[in-house]
């Protein structure tokens, strides 16, 4: 483990405030602490697991992310929300790139390339942290040249199998070109990276000018989260080590040389994170009752997940509180051209 001394947004020195407290009930079942830096409004985990020691807290089945067999309720939403998801993240790159680049193709060029407005397969892009590699199967089927990053061996294979186009190691991200991509994605990544500074300084080099930087992650002041409380279940502590809101989202990719453009709701997360944070109430009240924890299903927890989720939605679309998970989309600004 490791602690900080300051903060890994904005540098200021500690100590830091406790935001909230909060069990790993997917693989340790330990304790964990989110920090909260008083100065910009940061949420991070407080101490953490080193970078060697992350791999630890991802043994489990449950780690749907990179799973492939569907058993439980929460799967199954996961996989049918994971698919209206996925067309939905891929309409929105295909709108910011096309106003992005297409005005910049006169009509000849376009004409001599053979494509037109709605065409794609002049992008080319990169989904960092892409896990089984279903967003870069998807972009390249719209004919766009998408290439995914993937650390996990496991993961890689899997999205290797289908055909995606799937680098793992920072020598293969190093080599790729300077201003030579499109668009950048990071689909629930960024929470991840214990880098996360370098990483975006990096992909402002990657980007054209005009290129395209998409960071989704869960919101730490959406409605769920503050009902939910330490049973949230996008704190997802340990894995998860930075908890952004929309100010210290949008922050993260302005000190990085990007204008920040728009921010888009995935608001299918509120009812599938409410329903795993029932789930993890449940578990709570086993493990204090038997001293241990287990999955069970009822219909009570998913119908009291789909009011939550609803209530949290309702307050995002009326502007009270950030959706439980939103996309922020970011241009490298053309003037900054090397
Ligand atoms: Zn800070």
């Amino acid at each position: 483990m490791e602690t900080l001394t300051s903060c890994p947004l904005c540098g200021e020195k500690g100590p830091f405030s406790i935001h909230i407290q909060c069990r790993d009930y997917l693989v340790s079942q330990e304790i964990f602490t989110v920090a909260h830096c008083a100065s910009c409004g940061l949420l991070f985990t407080n101490p953490r697991p080193s970078l060697d020691e992350m791999s630890d807290f991802y043994q489990s089945d449950e780690y749907i992310s990179h799973a492939e067999t569907v058993t439980s309720l929460q799967d199954k939403v996961y996989m049918k929300v994971k698919r209206r998801m996925l067309s939905q993240k891929l309409s929105l790159l295909k709108k910011h790139l096309n106003r992005q680049f297409f005005a910049n193709l006169t009509r000849k060029s376009a004409q001599d390339l053979n494509v037109h407005s709605s065409s794609s397969n002049l992008y080319r892009i990169l989904d960092f942290g892409c896990g089984t590699g279903a967003f870069v199967k998807g972009a390249t089927e719209q004919g766009i040249d998408a290439i995914g990053f993937e650390p996990d061996f496991s993961a890689r294979e899997v999205a290797a199998k289908q055909g995606v186009q799937v680098i793992g190691t920072e020598n293969e991200l190093g080599a790729l070109a300077e201003n030579s991509l499109h668009a950048i994605t990071l689909w629930h990544v960024i929470e991840h990276l214990h880098d996360f500074k370098d990483k975006l300084n990096h992909f402002h080099r990657l980007l054209k000018p005009g290129g395209v930087l998409f960071l989704a992650a869960p919101m730490g002041n959406s409605s769920d989260a503050v009902m939910y409380g330490k049973y949230w279940a996008a704190w997802d502590l340990p894995r998860h080590i930075l908890h952004f809101t929309p100010s210290t989202l949008k922050r993260a990719g302005e000190d990085s040389g990007f204008d920040y453009k728009d921010k888009n709701p995935l608001p299918f997360d509120a009812w599938y994170i409410s329903l795993i944070s029932e789930q993890y109430k449940k578990k709570e009240k086993q493990l204090e009752k038997t001293g241990k924890g287990q999955n069970g299903q009822t219909l009570l927890p998913a119908l009291k997940a789909g009011a939550k989720g609803s209530w949290s939605n309702l307050k995002a679309i009326t502007g009270a509180s950030p959706w439980s998970s939103q996309t922020f989309v970011f241009v490298k600004p053309a003037d900054k051209l090397k």
